[in-house]
C-alpha cells in the first residue's frame, strides 16, 4: 500500500484526513497545531515532528494550507526530502502562476504535482463529499483518483496543471457574489418584516435559489448546522473567502477579463475582514447589513 504524508490539518484538511484512515489508508499526519495532530492520531494516524519527518518514507504527498506562501515554502521545505516517483497532490486554493511553476520545479526532481482544490466547505469534507477540480496529466491523476474518491464524490479533470486552481478560483468568485446577495436580500426581506426563515423557505423554491441559501444560510438559526447557527465558528474563515476574490480579481486583470461583481464583493469582504471579522465564516458576511 502506497504511505501518505498529509500536511494541514485545520477545518478542511482534518476531516479530509480522518476519512482517508476510515477508509484503511496508511497516513502520517504534520500540522504546526499540536493538537490538530492529536485528534488525528486518535484515529490512527503517525504523527510526524515535522514536515520533512512526515515525508521521509512517502509515496504521496497530501497538502492542504491555508494560502500560496504557505504552499510555495512547504515544498521548498521538504523538496530535498522526496524520493523520485513522488506524488504530490495539493488540495489548498491557490493561484494558477504558483501551482504551475512548483509544478515545474517538483517535475525537476521527478516529483509530479496536481493541483486539486476542493468545492463542499466542511460538511463536505466531514461527509466525504468534496468536489475536486484537478489540473495536470492524466496519468498522475489515475493514480490520485482513490485518494480524492474516498474524500470526495466528484473527480473533475479541469486540464494540464494549474486549470484545477482557474476553476475553483471561478466558483468562489461566484460563491462570494451569491453569499453577499443573499444576505443582502435576507436584509432586506427582515426590514420589510418577514421572518428570515419564512423568507429563505419561499426564495428556496423560487428563482432566487442558490447553494449559499439552501445549503450554508447566513442567517443564525434558519439552518440548525450552518455556521450561522453557532456564531459564525468554524467553516471557511472570510479572510480566506477575501484571499479567493484576490486571486480571482488577480487572474481576471491577467486574462483581461471584466469581473464587476466580483470587484464588487471583493470590496464587500475588504470592508468586513477589516472591520475585525476575519476569523468568522464567511457567510457572516450577513453581520455587514446589520
Ligand atoms: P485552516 O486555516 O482551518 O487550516 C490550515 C491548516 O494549515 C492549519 O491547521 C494550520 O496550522 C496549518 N498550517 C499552516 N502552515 C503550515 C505549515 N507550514 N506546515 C503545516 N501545517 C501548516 O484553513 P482551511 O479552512 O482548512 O482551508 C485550507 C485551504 O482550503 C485554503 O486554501 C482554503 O481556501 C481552502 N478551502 C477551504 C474551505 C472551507 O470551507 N474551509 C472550502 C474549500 C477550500
Amino acid at each position: 500500500m502506497e504511505k501518505i504524508a498529509f500536511i494541514g490539518l485545520g477545518n478542511m484538511g482534518s476531516p479530509m484526513a480522518a476519512n482517508l484512515l476510515r477508509k484503511g489508508f496508511d497516513l502520517t499526519v504534520f500540522d504546526l497545531s499540536a493538537s490538530a495532530m492529536d485528534t488525528l492520531a486518535a484515529l490512527g494516524a503517525k504523527s510526524a515532528a515535522s514536515a520533512q519527518d512526515a515525508v521521509a518514507t512517502a509515496d504521496i504527498v497530501l497538502s492542504m494550507l491555508p494560502a500560496a506562501h504557505h504552499v510555495e515554502s512547504l515544498y521548498r521545505n521538504i523538496l530535498p526530502r522526496l524520493k523520485a516517483g513522488t506524488l504530490a497532490i495539493d488540495c489548498s486554493t491557490i493561484d494558477a502562476a504558483t501551482t504551475r511553476r512548483l509544478a515545474q520545479d517538483l517535475s525537476a526532481h521527478g516529483v509530479a504535482l496536481l493541483d486539486a482544490p476542493v468545492s463542499g466547505g466542511t460538511a463536505g469534507a466531514a461527509a466525504g463529499t468534496l468536489t475536486f477540480m484537478v489540473g495536470g496529466t492524466a496519468h498522475d491523476l489515475a493514480r490520485a483518483q482513490p485518494l480524492l474518491e474516498a474524500m470526495g464524490q466528484a473527480v473533475f479533470h479541469a486540464g494540464e496543471s494549474g486549470a484545477g486552481q482557474s476553476a475553483k478560483i471561478c466558483n468562489n468568485m461566484l460563491l462570494g457574489i451569491l453569499m453577499a446577495g443573499t444576505a443582502e436580500a435576507l436584509a432586506l426581506g427582515v426590514k420589510n418584516g418577514l421572518d428570515p426563515a419564512v423568507l429563505s423557505h419561499i426564495m428556496s423554491k423560487s428563482s432566487g435559489r442558490n447553494w449559499a441559501l439552501e445549503v450554508y444560510n447566513p442567517w443564525p438559526g434558519v439552518m440548525a448546522n450552518s455556521p450561522a447557527s453557532r456564531a459564525y465558528s468554524g467553516g471557511f474563515m472570510s479572510s480566506l473567502m477575501l484571499k479567493d476574490l484576490g486571486l480571482a480579481r488577480d487572474s481576471a486583470q491577467a486574462a483581461h477579463a471584466n469581473t464587476p461583481l466580483g470587484a464588487l464583493a471583493y470590496a464587500l469582504f475588504e470592508k468586513h475582514v477589516a472591520d475585525g471579522n476575519g476569523a468568522k465564516d464567511f457567510s457572516s458576511i450577513q453581520q455587514h447589513y446589520d
